[in-house]
């Protein structure tokens, strides 16, 4: 949104740029003294005078050695651009000697030295010039005295080397230059390799160039939209060969943003193809900020914005999609783990760049770097800026998606628009589906009767590899009420409900009865496998620290509850088919609104199973408040809002409180202002159950592809009915008959899953989910690049 225009050259003008490089670097010499030439003979001959004789022609400057010592002083003295070796009596003179000891010496570097050797007769062969090369000859001239012969030979040699050295040798004051510049100057090669940046560089973005040099810029992730969007912008201008120019959000090795005029020209070499790419960089003014924030709300066209060095420090760190970081050493933890550290440093500095999706975010960033340079006074009333800002519902992501990548555009446009692309006059109505029962499958008498294959297939629940589709089989697809007792069991939730196990057995029961086993993704077996992460989370120790016990109970209770009575079909499909749940909750939050009314009228229909029925009023407004702000969370709509208010109130403060404690050597922990804000549990509490909702793509490989192989065919099966029923078909790369089933899980991590998990994984300490998850994208990806596009590979993909 920042981009303030995008002024693309013409070729002409880069062409224009280049000649005149050439044409400055040319008739420099001409501005020089004569060439010096150096004639090393060591007797005076015919051949001698020839030399002379074409250099005074010439013009040059001549001079003559009569043995290798007075040839060395003599060249260290003037820098002759060509030097004459007589090559033809090895008795008088060592000619590779004298070559050999002057291409010893620095300054020889930009001459030419020519070696006169004897003439073969023509019953004689030829004989080969690499020894002369092997010692530092660059030429060979067969005797001939004739004075014009001489004479071509030291002009063919200006119009070559001499010319293609005094280049060379202006490059270094091209380069003096550079290093001087008060612009921040970067060269990268085709393939964006960064080769040089100058000393204003460096300084601007406060990496030093060995952390830069030969470091590659490779592709965004795709989540980062708006910037992938910008670098595609950017780069289709430059790969053209046009010149872009615009401003850039920055954002330097400490973390703080800096605005940026950036001018990327493309500079054509050999065979005529861009070779290089020349960013030259400068800060923007004050003033020029004002500007920018002004054109922010005139004109959105750009909606992204971001440095290209801060895709740089992206791009360091992503070579292997995880990433090592390199900027991250200000924000320090004290883990004794290395490699765990080193995953953190990696998150938190790819948190500090990410939440630039959000306008929101933009601006915090705005009033950090603006912070930097004010007075305390005002540093202090902008705290008190951020402080509203991070607690208002100011947060919006920004939608745009490309159309070129449908399997993203589909799912964000399926999962976020919330009927968005309703169609006026679609009467089609959506069966109502609220008394599914279960009746015939037996009970469980307590949790002591669980059958043994249960008990035993439960025995590893807390570990993250647990594999709950064991449990949907062993239990009948009943895996939640077996599950549920165990975990709701482990975490005292009865006692604190002061509720009965049988209470909280036939609740189980009853809510697991209303999840639609006929849904092949959001059926009980999700929903336990949503309570089986939440658990998970609730023990790390950084989650348990930062909530209180009711905060726990309720997560418990949310995340049982999250999908109750799911149909199988997306908001989006409600809104279009003018539900009856659509018309009630106003095409707004239709299912998670329904998900958690529901939850709450079948734990008060009946006493029995009734948990909430012993709990003091207040204690169970507050519980059921913190259960519906989560089920509501899990709705896809506000996912960015969720991750950007998490990471701007809870890892950022958290990051700097431990750069400040740290440097103060405290050994706190974790902060108590984070741990002690209601907000900030809210927040954290949010964050807990939308990861837990989305964790397939982090579970181990076979699990994994199992969840995406029943998303899909829920969404497969939604499309068919869309398409029976002519419905707006809402995500349409999601037909069976055409679906890349990698292609959509790459873009379902891209897109929510990686920002997400570095946030919660920088918070809660998460290596084995970070793990699973760059398997199983690899999985995808590699799955992807053999064009297979089923659950996995068969000799059927390569057709
Ligand atoms: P919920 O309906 O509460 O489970 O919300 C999670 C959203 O993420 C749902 O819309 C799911 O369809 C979607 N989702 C979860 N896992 C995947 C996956 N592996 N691929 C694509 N979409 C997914
Ligand atoms: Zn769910």
């Amino acid at each position: 949104m920042l981009i303030m225009n995008e002024e693309g050259c013409s070729q002409e003008e880069v062409d224009r740029q280049v000649s005149s490089t050439e044409q400055w670097l040319g008739p420099m010499r001409l501005t020089q003294d004569p060439i010096q030439v150096l004639l090393v003979f060591a007797k005076e001959d015919s051949q001698s005078d020839g030399f002379w004789w074409a250099c005074e022609r010439a013009g040059y400057k001549c001079n003559i050695a009569r043995t290798p010592e007075l040839a060395l002083e003599c060249f260290l003295d003037k820098h002759h651009e060509i030097i004459v070796i007589d090559y033809r009596h090895p008795r008088y003179l060592d000619a590779e000697a004298v070559c050999k000891s002057i291409r010893a010496t620095k300054p020889s570097e930009h001459s030419t030295i020519l070696a006169v050797v004897p003439r073969v007769g023509s019953d004689q062969e030829e004989v080969s010039v690499l020894p002369l090369l092997h010692a530092g000859f660059n030429r060979r001239f067969i005797e001939n005295n004739s004075m014009i012969a001489c004479y071509n030979e030291l002009i063919q040699i200006e119009h070559g080397e001499v010319r293609s050295q005094f280049k060379l040798r202006s490059c270094n004051s091209i380069f003096t230059a550079l290093e001087h510049c008060q612009e921040a100057i970067e060269i990268t090669s085709e393939e964006h390799v960064i080769q040089y940046v100058n000393p204003a560089f460096e300084r601007m973005l406060g990496y030093s160039k060995e952390e830069l040099l030969g470091k590659e810029l490779i592709e965004l992730p795709k989540s980062d939209k708006n910037r992938a969007d910008l670098l595609d912008t950017i780069n289709t201008c430059i790969k053209k060969g046009k010149e872009w120019q615009g401003i850039y959000y920055a954002r330097r090795k400490s973390g703080d943003s800096i605005q940026q005029h950036v001018r990327v020209t493309p500079v054509v070499g050999q065979g005529g193809k861009i070779r290089h790419f020349v960013s030259i960089k400068k800060l923007c003014s004050s003033n020029d900020n004002n500007k920018q924030i002004y054109k922010i709300s005139r004109d959105d066209k750009y909606s992204g914005d971001i440095a290209l060095t801060e895709s740089h420090s992206h791009s360091f760190r992503h070579k292997n999609r995880r990433k090592e970081s390199i900027d991250v050493r200000s924000i320090t933890s004290r883990s004794s783990d290395a490699s765990l550290q080193n995953h953190r440093y990696a998150s938190m500095a790819r948190i500090h760049t990410m939440t630039i999706e959000a306008p929101i975010t933009k601006v915090i960033n705005i009033i950090n770097a603006a912070q930097e340079n004010s007075p305390v006074t005002v540093a202090e009333a902008l705290d008190r800026v951020l402080e509203i800002l991070r607690t208002t519902e100011l947060y919006s992501p920004q939608l745009a998606t490309k159309e070129e990548d449908p399997h993203t555009s589909d799912l964000v446009g399926g999962l976020m628009t919330d009927g968005l692309r309703r169609l006026s006059g679609n009467e089609y109505v959506f069966s109502k589906n609220m008394n599914h029962s279960h009746s015939h499958l037996s009970v469980p008498i307590t949790i002591n009767d669980v059958p043994p294959r249960t008990a035993q297939q439960l025995e590893n629940e807390d570990t993250w590899d647990f594999n709950i589709f064991e449990l949907e089989s062993v239990t009948n697809k009943r895996p939640l009420v077996y599950l549920g007792l165990k975990i709701f069991t482990c975490f005292g939730v009865c006692e604190y409900l002061n509720c009965s196990e049988a209470t909280l057995r036939s609740w189980l029961q009853v809510i697991e009865a209303n999840y639609h086993a006929s849904n092949s993704y959001h059926n009980s077996t999700h929903a336990a496998d949503v309570l089986h992460a939440t658990a998970y989370f609730l023990q790390k120790e950084s989650v348990k620290a930062h909530l209180d016990e009711l905060d726990k109970v309720a997560a418990l209770i949310a995340a049982t509850v999250h999908d109750v009575d799911h149909p199988g079909r997306t908001n989006s499909f409600l809104c279009n088919a003018g539900s009856e749940l659509a018309l009630l909750y106003n095409d707004t939050a239709v299912l998670e609104s329904h998900h958690s009314a529901l939850a709450f009228q079948l734990t008060a229909k009946d006493n029995k199973c009734n948990i909430f029925k012993n709990m003091d009023r207040t204690q169970y407004r507050t519980l059921r408040q913190a259960i519906i702000d989560m089920v509501l969370a899990t709705e896809m709509t506000r996912h960015f809002e969720h991750v950007n208010k998490f990471v701007n109130s809870i890892n950022k403060p958290i990051a700097a409180e431990e750069t400040n404690s740290n440097s103060e050597g405290s050994d706190c922990e974790c902060s108590p202002t984070i741990r002690n804000s209601p907000e900030n549990r809210v927040l954290i509490k949010r964050m807990l159950i939308k990861c837990a909702d989305v964790a397939n793509p982090c579970r181990p490989l076979e699990l994994c592809i199992e969840w995406a192989g029943r998303i899909s065919e829920e969404y497969f099966a939604q499309t068919d009915e869309e398409k029976r029923q002519g419905m707006p078909v809402v995500m349409p790369v999601f037909d069976r008959n055409t679906c890349s089933i990698p292609k959509s899980q790459i873009s379902f991590i891209d897109y929510f899953i990686t920002d997400m998990f570095d946030a919660w994984d920088a918070f809660a300490h998460l290596p084995n989910l970070i793990h699973h998850l760059t398997e199983n994208y690899k999985y995808w990806k590699s799955l992807d690049e053999l064009k297979c596009k089923s659950l996995r590979c068969s000799s059927d993909c390569h057709k």
